[in-house]
């Protein structure tokens, strides 16, 4: 039997548990515990693709390179995008090696440096929604906005920051890279942060832009484009809810895609920025012909393949 393939996007708290425990040191032992819970599914025979989110990181480089301006050049957000896949991605792929060895299981993991194609006449570009780097306050938002031309945002209560365009992911530049790897038994790691954005220039030629994909939307695509069998949102909760929250908050084991639309128009159930993206991205999965989705936990994850928990999202 052919080995099923899953593609997983693992969100913020596999890198950072909490506000304490940020340095690279305690990221490395954070992505190691993400790591023990997917070495479950590779020794039960799944070939997978993981996709991690960066936007904490990428926000630690562009602090730095806030800091030391009066120094040193200033880090463009395409090289923000692949200096955090390189580096995390070192991070997951030591830690899965290590983990095959621990438990002698015959796999190997890589890092693909990728890139994200988007329409450069994506209307996102005129409408900067995606809040990226330190918080700020209001007051230094606004001269930021002033003196370097940023768009600024006040984020849901937590002070302000810095918005960026956040395009439609197209086409993924290093795709039969990742395919192959795949064949070949490799666990890869790919599209960290949603992809490096870029464009075609008037040639044709391949550029970066200062913008920020959404990874679960990213996971997506690559989900569609392997052909997986499963796609796999691990997130900070078990499970999704609805009235997420609220009194009447409701656990769900299961939602048909016709529910998941239906509750996504809604627009109260699912958070902008956190659910509400997790679920469009499983939507688009399913309706492109995907065959079931999961959003849990790392933790949860080996009671969810067995069907104990997490939200199962099937067509
Ligand atoms: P990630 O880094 O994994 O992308 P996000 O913070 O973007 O994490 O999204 C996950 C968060 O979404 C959860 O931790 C939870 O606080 C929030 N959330 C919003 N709406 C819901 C909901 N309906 N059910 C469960 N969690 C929700
Ligand atoms: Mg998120």
């Amino acid at each position: 039997m052919a080995a099923k393939t899953a593609v997983v996007a693992i969100g913020g708290n596999s890198l950072i548990k909490d506000k304490f425990h940020q340095s690279v040191r305690d990221q490395y032992i954070a992505a190691k515990e993400t790591c023990d819970h997917l070495v479950s599914m590779v020794s039960d025979g799944w070939r997978l693709a993981v996709v991690h989110g960066n936007g904490p990181q990428v926000g630690f480089i562009m602090r730095r390179s806030e800091l030391s301006a009066h120094e040193l050049h200033e880090v463009p957000m395409d090289a923000c995008g692949a200096d955090t896949q390189g580096a995390l991605g070192y991070a997951l792929q030591q830690n899965f090696q290590n983990e095959f060895r621990r438990f002698k299981i015959e796999a190997n993991a890589v890092t693909v440096v990728t890139q994200m194609e988007v329409d450069g006449a994506d209307p996102a570009f005129g409408n900067p929604s995606k809040p990226i780097g330190s918080f700020m306050e209001e007051e230094k938002a606004k001269e930021r906005a002033e003196k370097d031309g940023w768009a600024v945002k006040e984020d849901s209560g937590r002070g302000w920051r810095r918005v960026v365009p956040s395009p439609r992911p197209l086409r993924i530049v290093e795709e039969s890279a990742i395919r192959r790897l795949l064949d070949d038994g490799f666990v890869v790691i790919c599209a960290g942060g949603g992809g490096i954005p870029v464009r075609k220039d008037a040639d044709g030629l391949l550029e970066g832009v200062a913008a920020v994909i959404d990874k679960d939307l990213a996971a997506a695509l690559l989900a569609t484009r392997l052909g997986a069998d499963l796609f796999v949102i691990s997130t900070a909760v078990e499970q999704v809810a609805l009235n997420y929250g609220k009194p009447d908050q409701r656990w769900l084991d299961s939602l048909s895609l016709s529910e998941a639309k239906r509750l996504l128009a809604e627009g109260k159930h699912f958070a902008a920025g956190s659910m509400a993206p997790k679920i469009q991205a499983v939507v688009e999965y399913l309706e492109r012909g995907g065959k079931e989705a999961l959003i849990t936990s790392p933790e949860a994850l080996e009671r969810a393949m067995a069907g104990e928990t997490g939200t199962w999202i099937r067509p």
